[in-house]
């Protein structure tokens, strides 16, 4: 009982240091993404959810109304989560930046950098996920620390260490999947296309966050340092 109570008093105080982050960063102006758009878009969704999902930054209309995944790749990324039977209010939606690049170019490095370290690092280590969907190149290299693109790592389990308290590492599984901005270039179903491999990787994560399986693997990445640098001597 008493512990029951002390987890209770825990999980109230990340959740009130959640949402204090989440506020503070409304009010960034720490890189110069911030000039140029309406607004910090922070986050949406349930912050009990044991499933985060990761983005790279607002587009227009994120920037416009100022939340997560709307419009039209926010409408396709709910039929993505439905066809699995994972409804939006079992996620918590964030993005690697926070702010619009002009003309919707990759964030830069620097500026990945620097919104990541202010924000997306202690959103997680807040939020404590079971399972991490990471969309698109520009969040699954930042939190896997890696140069690959995600043709060539989706549909396989990462293990995402975190720091959950001081001195307490905590681990998600990660999966990187197809960003919905790239399904909406690329809309064939035909077996092999990225909508139909997408099918199968979601459907992966469904049976791993509802507890139905557990993955068969969880692989390693070698260290970004050493990417692209086999066999170098
Ligand atoms: S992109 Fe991130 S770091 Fe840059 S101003 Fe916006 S919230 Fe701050």
């Amino acid at each position: 009982m008493l512990l029951g109570k002390s987890r209770l008093e825990a999980d109230a105080a990340r959740l009130a240091a959640l949402q204090a982050l989440e506020r503070r960063s409304m009010g960034c102006i720490a890189c110069r993404l911030r000039p140029g758009c309406t607004g910090v878009v922070v986050a949406e969704g349930n912050p009990a959810a044991r499933l985060v999902i990761v983005g790279e930054g607002p587009g227009r209309e994120e920037d416009r109304v100022g939340r997560p995944f709307v419009g039209e790749g926010g409408a396709l990324l709910d039929r993505i989560l439905a066809s699995a039977g994972i409804g939006r209010d079992e996620a918590y939606l964030t993005n690697t930046v926070r702010c619009r690049p002009p003309a919707d170019r990759p964030p830069r490095p620097d500026e990945i950098g620097t919104c990541t370290a202010l924000w997306l690092d202690a959103q997680l280590a807040l939020l404590r996920p079971r399972v991490i969907l990471s969309l698109g190149n520009t969040a699954t290299q930042h939190l896997l620390r890696t140069r690959r693109g995600v043709a060539s790592l989706r549909g396989q389990w990462f293990g995402l260490n975190y720091d959950a308290a001081p001195g307490e590492a905590e681990q998600a599984l990660l999966m990187p999947m197809f960003h919905p901005a790239y399904l909406l270039r690329n809309p064939a179903r035909t077996p092999g296309t990225p909508k139909a491999l997408t099918w199968r990787d979601i459907r992966e994560v469904a049976a791993v966050l509802h507890g139905e399986k557990q993955p068969e693997h969880v692989a390693q990445l070698v260290p970004l340092d050493m990417d692209g640098q086999p066999g170098l001597f």
